[in-house]
C-alpha cells in the first residue's frame, strides 16, 4: 500500500468511526423491491389483513377464507382453509418463463471441482424423481423425514422433494453427533433418513455415513435410509439391506413425475430442532402457507431478492437461515441462490470473495462470527476481489458490533451496499426486526425498527414498556404469519417456553398473549431496537444490569482487538463481576498497554460500573457449531466450576487453555 493511499485510509476509518447513521445509497433505494415509507403505517392501519401481501406471492391451490384464526391463542392459525404446495411454488410455477435459468448454484469445496448448476427444470426433474424414489421406499403424506447432510444439492432437492409429497422434514446439521441424530429421529418417531457418505471439509475427505450409522443404533424403530454418494471413490462403504443408493433410486425413477400434494395452509412443512444451547432441543413446527409466505416476503422485501440476481447465503441449510434464506425464501422468488460447501478460508482465506467474483453475487448474507474472521485476517483478501456486483450486504445470528459492521460495510460494500442487520430466531421462521434497505437508515450496531405489520414492544419484568435507551426485555405482541405453531407433540412446552412470561395464560383474548424470544434488547428515540443477547447474557453487577454485548462492543471498538466475550463470574461484594475474553487482531501483542485501553474503552462507554474484573487473551473463544460463543463454558471458568458438557461445540479444546490461562 502506498503512503498516500495509507493516509486516505485512516481518514476514511476516522470518518466511519465517527458516523452513527448510515442512508441507503441512492442508488439503491431506486431499484428497491420496497421504497415507500408508507408501508409501516399502511400495514399498522389492515393489521391483519396487510398480511395478504405476503400470502400474493405465493400461488394457492385454493384460496384462504381468512387471513388470522386468533380464536384460540397461542395456537394461531394464517391463511386458514388455503391449500398450496411448496414444490410447486418454489419449482412448478417458474418453468415457463425461468426454466433455464439456474435455480441452484453449487460450489464444491475443492477447487478443481466444476460448480454445478441446477436450471430450474433440471431442479424440478431431480425432485420429482426423488419424490418418485421417496414415495417408493414407504414415505406417506405427514411422514416425517429426517436429513442428516452437509451443503450439497441433494440436501434442498430432498427437502423439495419431501414438500412434494407432503411429508414434513426434519434437517439435522451434518456437524452434530450420532447422539444428536437419534434423540431428534426418536423425538419425532422419523422413519425415514436421508444422508450421504461423506463431505470435504478443508482439504479432507470426512466420513459421514459411520456416524449416521452409529446415531441409527440408538434409534428405537426401524428406519429405510437414502444414501448419497458425495465422495466416490474417496470413500468406500457397504450398505445395509435397508440403506439404498440415492442415484440407484433416482435412476429407478428417471423421468417420473409426481403431482404434487395438496397441503392445508396449517399443514406442517417442517419440523427444526433448535441448536440446544439452552437445553433440551425443542422440535419447532412450521407450517406450508404462513412459513413459505413469510420466508418469501421477507426475502423480498429486505434482502431485496429479484428473479435476475445471484443470491448467495453463507449458512448452513441445517439452520433455520438455511431454511429460510438459501431454500424456501429464494426459490419461491425464482431466482438463483447460491450454496457453498467448505469453509471461508479453504483454500485460502479470499474464498467467498473468489466466489462473489466469479459469480458476479448480487445480495451476500453471512454472521457477524465470519465478518469478525474476514476483519481479523484483514482487507488485503477481498481488496484482491472486484466485489463490485454486490448490491446488499445482510448479517443474522447474534449482535453485531458498529466496528465490525462498518468493516463490513466498507470493505465488502465498498460504502455502496445497505446492510440489513436481521434479528430473528428458529421459531419465527424468518426476520423480525431489521431496517427496510429501501427505506430506513442504518445504524451500526442496531438491528433497526421491528418490520411493517410486526408489534414488538422492550418491556420490564412487569410487561411495562421501558424507557428508550434502558435495557428490557424483546417481545412481540402480535401473531404473524411465519410464527412457530408449536413444539412438536409438546403444546404444554410450547406455552412455558415462549408465552407464560408476559401472557395472561387463562384468557382467550389475544391482547393478552405476548411472545417471548428470551432475548434482551433496548429500544432508541427512533424505535430501533438494539439486541442486547438472550436474557441470560445479562450481569447483575451490584445491582446494576449490564448486557454483555454492549461491553462486548465497547471491547471490540478498540484497535487491536478482534473478538471479545463477556460473561459474569461470582463476586462477593459485587454479586457479579465482569470476566473478559479477548482475541487480538493478527499483528496485535495482547499485553498491559491493551488492558488498559480496553478498560478505558469499557469506562468510557458504559461506566466504572462496568470495569472488568479480569481480562485474558486467547486465540480462540468456545463456540458452538452455529457459531455462537457458548457463554457458559466461560462462566464455569470465570467461577472456576466444573465444566459443563463441551460436547456441541466445534473447538472444545481451547476450554482448556483459556482455563489454565485464567488460573495462571
Ligand atoms: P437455542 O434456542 O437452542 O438456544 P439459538 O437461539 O442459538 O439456539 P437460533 O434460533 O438460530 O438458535 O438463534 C436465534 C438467536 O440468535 C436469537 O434469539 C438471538 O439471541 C440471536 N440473534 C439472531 N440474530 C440476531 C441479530 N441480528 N442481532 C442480535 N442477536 C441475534
Ligand atoms: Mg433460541
Amino acid at each position: 500500500m502506498s503512503d498516500e493511499a495509507g493516509a486516505e485510509d485512516v481518514e476514511l476509518e476516522a470518518r466511519l468511526e465517527e458516523q452513527a447513521e448510515f442512508e441507503p445509497p441512492e442508488s439503491f433505494v431506486e431499484q428497491a423491491n420496497v421504497s415507500d415509507p408508507e408501508i409501516y403505517e399502511e400495514f399498522d392501519e389492515t393489521w391483519p389483513n396487510c398480511w395478504r401481501a405476503a400470502a400474493e406471492l405465493l400461488d394457492w391451490e385454493d384460496d384462504y377464507d381468512q387471513v388470522l384464526d386468533d380464536s384460540n391463542p397461542p395456537f394461531y392459525e394464517w391463511f386458514t382453509g388455503g391449500s398450496l404446495n411448496a414444490s410447486t411454488n418454489c419449482l412448478d410455477r417458474h418453468l415457463e418463463e425461468r426454466g433455464d435459468e439456474a435455480a441452484v448454484e453449487w460450489v464444491g469445496e475443492p477447487t478443481d471441482e466444476a460448480n454445478r448448476t441446477y436450471t430450474y427444470e433440471e431442479l424440478h426433474r431431480e425432485v420429482n424423481e426423488f419424490a418418485a424414489a421417496l414415495r417408493d421406499i414407504g414415505v406417506e403424506e405427514d411422514d416425517v423425514v429426517t436429513m442428516y447432510m452437509p451443503m450439497i444439492p441433494e440436501l434442498p432437492i430432498a427437502m423439495l422433494a419431501c414438500a412434494r409429497i407432503g411429508a414434513p422434514h426434519s434437517v439435522v446439521f451434518a456437524g452434530f453427533s450420532a447422539d444428536a441424530l437419534a434423540t431428534r429421529m426418536n423425538s419425532a418417531d422419523s422413519e425415514y433418513l436421508v444422508t450421504c457418505d461423506g463431505y470435504y471439509r478443508r482439504g479432507d475427505a470426512l466420513d459421514h455415513l459411520d456416524k449416521a450409522n452409529e446415531g441409527l443404533e440408538s434409534v428405537e424403530h426401524d428406519v429405510e435410509s437414502v444414501v448419497v454418494d458425495r465422495l466416490g471413490d474417496e470413500l468406500e462403504h457397504s450398505l445395509a439391506p435397508n440403506q439404498h443408493d440415492y442415484e440407484e433410486l433416482v435412476t429407478e425413477h428417471a423421468g417420473a413425475t409426481v403431482e404434487p400434494v395438496d397441503r392445508d395452509a396449517e399443514d406442517m412443512l417442517f419440523l427444526m430442532y433448535t441448536s440446544g444451547t439452552t437445553g433440551q432441543p425443542k422440535g419447532v413446527k412450521h407450517t406450508t402457507g404462513g412459513y413459505l409466505s413469510w420466508a418469501a416476503w421477507t426475502s423480498q422485501a429486505v434482502l431485496d431478492i429479484k428473479p435476475e440476481d445471484t443470491y448467495f447465503c453463507t449458512a448452513d441449510i441445517g439452520w433455520i437461515t438455511g431454511h429460510s434464506y438459501i431454500v424456501y425464501g429464494p426459490l419461491a422468488l425464482g431466482t438463483t441462490t447460491t450454496m457453498y460447501e467448505g469453509t471461508p478460508d479453504h483454500p485460502e482465506r479470499d474464498r467467498l470473495w473468489e466466489i462473489v467474483e466469479d459469480l458476479e453475487v448480487t445480495q451476500l448474507y453471512t454472521a457477524p462470527t465470519a465478518i469478525r474472521a474476514f476483519m481479523k485476517w484483514g482487507s488485503e483478501y477481498p481488496d484482491a476481489h472486484d466485489l463490485s456486483s454486490l448490491r446488499l450486504l445482510g448479517t443474522v445470528g447474534e449482535p453485531i458490533n458498529p466496528r465490525a459492521w462498518k468493516w463490513y460495510y466498507k470493505y465488502i460494500g465498498g460504502e455502496e451496499c445497505p446492510i440489513v442487520d436481521t434479528w430473528w430466531q428458529t421459531e419465527t421462521g424468518g426476520m423480525m426486526v431489521t431496517t427496510l434497505p429501501g427505506v430506513k437508515n442504518m445504524k451500526p450496531g442496531s438491528a433497526g425498527p421491528p418490520l411493517p405489520g410486526l408489534d414488538v414492544e422492550i418491556v420490564d419484568t412487569n410487561g411495562d414498556q421501558v424507557e428508550p435507551g434502558r435495557a428490557g426485555y424483546l417481545t412481540v405482541q402480535k401473531p404473524w404469519p411465519g410464527m412457530l405453531r408449536t413444539l412438536y407433540q409438546n403444546d404444554e412446552r410450547y406455552i412455558e417456553e415462549y408465552w407464560e412470561e408476559y401472557s395472561d395464560t387463562d384468557s382467550d383474548d389475544p391482547e393478552d398473549w405476548v411472545y417471548f424470544p428470551e432475548d434482551g434488547a433496548k429500544i432508541d428515540e427512533d424505535g430501533y431496537i438494539t439486541v442486547l443477547g438472550r436474557v441470560d447474557d445479562v450481569l447483575n453487577v451490584s445491582g446494576h444490569r449490564l448486557g454483555t454485548m454492549e461491553i462486548e462492543s465497547a471491547i471490540v471498538g478498540v484497535e487491536g482487538v478482534a473478538e471479545a466475550a463477556v460473561v459474569g463470574g461470582e463476586h462477593e461484594l459485587k454479586g457479579e463481576a465482569v470476566y473478559t475474553y479477548v482475541i487480538t487482531e493478527d499483528g496485535y501483542e495482547g499485553d498491559d498497554a491493551l488492558r488498559q485501553r480496553i478498560t478505558e474503552s469499557i469506562e468510557d462507554a458504559i461506566g466504572p460500573i462496568a470495569r472488568p474484573e479480569e481480562i485474558v487473551f486467547t486465540p480462540e473463544l468456545p463456540k458452538t457449531r452455529s457459531g455462537k460463543i457458548m457463554r457458559r463454558l466461560l462462566e464455569d471458568i470465570a467461577n472456576e466450576a466444573e465444566l459443563g458438557d463441551t460436547s456441541t461445540l466445534r473447538n472444545p479444546d481451547v476450554v482448556e487453555e483459556i482455563r489454565t490461562k485464567v488460573q495462571d
